[in-house]
C-alpha cells in the first residue's frame, strides 16, 4: 500500500482576524500548496471555522479546528494557539469574547496615540480594513497608515507607528497564560506556543515560560514557523526537546505575499521533534 504524505499547516489566518481571504480561500489556497491538514487559527475569534470546515470538507482535506489566543506573560505579549478546539465551548467562548471587547477601547487608545503623531481618522480608517467589527488589530492600523501614504509598506507602519515603544503602542492586558491555556483544554484542544522565538526572552526567561507553559497543560511549541529562520527553529527544537513538548508547524499565513514561507511552504521540522500531530 502506497503510504499517504501528509503536508500540515497548522497556524493560518483568515479575514475573521487580520487575513485578507475569508476562510474558504485560506483553504483553497492550503489545498493548491498541497497542505492535506490545515488549522485555521484566527486570533482571539473562532467565527471563520464553520466556513472553513465546509470547504475542507467540500474539497476532502482536514480542517483542524484552531484559534491564536493573545496572552500576557509577564508584561509580554505571547501567542497560544489551541488546536482542535470545540468553538462552542462555552468558558472558550466567554473567554475570547472578553479578549475581543479589550480590543475595543485598545483600538481608542492606539487611535489617540496615532492622532498625536499627526495621523488624523485611524479609528474610522482601521474599522473600514477589519472585515469582523469584533477583531481590530494593529494590522488593520497598519493598513490604513500605508493607504494614507504615513508609511511605505505594514513593516515600516510597525516600526515607525505600531511596534513597541513606537507613537501608537499601547500596553494592554491580555488574557493571563493560565486561563488561556485552560480555554483551551476544557475545550478539548491542544495548547501550542505560537512563534516562539519572536519574543525578546533571555534564556532564563524562556526557561521559566516552558516550564510554566508545561506545567499549565501546555502540549507543543510552534518550531517551523513563517516566523522563524532555520537556526531559530533548530533552537525551538532543542527547547520542546528539553521540555518535553511537542513540535508544530505553520506558516502564520495572512496574505498572498510576504512573510517568509507561503501556505503549506513548510520546511520539516528538524530531526529529533516529536510532532504535534502524532496526538491528532
Ligand atoms: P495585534 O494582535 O492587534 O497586536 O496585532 C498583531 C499582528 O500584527 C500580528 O498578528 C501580525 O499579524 C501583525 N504584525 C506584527 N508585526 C508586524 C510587522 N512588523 N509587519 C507586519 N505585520 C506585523
Ligand atoms: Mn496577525
Ligand atoms: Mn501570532
Ligand atoms: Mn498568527
Amino acid at each position: 500500500m502506497a503510504t499517504v504524505v501528509r503536508q500540515y499547516d497548522l497556524h493560518t489566518h483568515s479575514t475573521y482576524s487580520d487575513g485578507v481571504l475569508g476562510p474558504a480561500g485560506v483553504v483553497d489556497r492550503a489545498v493548491a500548496a498541497g497542505v492535506t491538514c490545515l488549522a485555521l487559527s484566527d486570533h482571539d475569534e473562532t467565527g471563520g471555522l464553520h466556513e472553513a470546515s465546509w470547504r475542507a470538507w467540500e474539497l476532502g482535506i482536514e480542517l483542524i479546528r484552531g484559534v491564536e489566543i493573545s496572552v500576557t506573560w509577564r508584561a509580554h505579549t505571547l501567542h497560544v494557539i489551541g488546536l482542535h478546539i470545540d468553538p462552542d465551548h462555552a468558558g472558550l467562548r466567554a473567554g475570547l469574547a472578553r479578549i475581543r471587547a479589550g480590543r475595543h477601547e485598545r483600538a481608542c487608545r492606539i487611535a489617540q496615540g496615532l492622532e498625536r503623531a499627526g495621523v488624523a481618522g485611524s479609528l474610522q480608517g482601521a474599522r473600514a480594513h477589519a472585515a469582523n467589527p469584533e477583531l481590530v488589530s494593529r494590522t488593520h492600523f497598519a493598513r490604513y497608515l500605508v493607504q494614507q501614504g504615513h508609511a511605505r509598506d505594514l513593516n515600516a507602519a510597525f516600526r515607525r507607528f505600531l511596534g513597541a515603544g513606537a507613537v501608537g503602542y499601547v500596553t494592554h492586558q491580555w488574557a493571563e497564560l493560565e486561563e488561556a491555556l485552560n480555554w483551551i483544554t476544557v475545550s478539548g484542544g491542544l495548547p501550542v506556543l505560537a512563534h516562539p522565538a519572536r519574543y525578546k526572552l533571555d534564556h532564563a526567561q524562556r526557561e521559566a515560560l516552558l516550564s510554566t507553559f508545561r506545567d499549565l497543560g501546555g502540549v507543543a511549541v510552534e518550531v517551523v514557523s513563517g516566523n522563524h529562520t532555520p537556526d531559530q527553529a533548530a533552537v525551538w527544537a532543542r527547547y520542546a526537546a528539553r521540555f518535553g513538548l511537542l513540535a508544530s508547524a505553520g506558516s502564520d499565513f495572512h496574505r498572498p505575499t510576504g512573510g517568509r514561507h507561503g501556505i503549506g511552504h513548510l520546511p520539516e521540522l528538524p530531526s529529533g521533534c516529536v510532532p504535534v500531530w502524532t496526538k491528532f
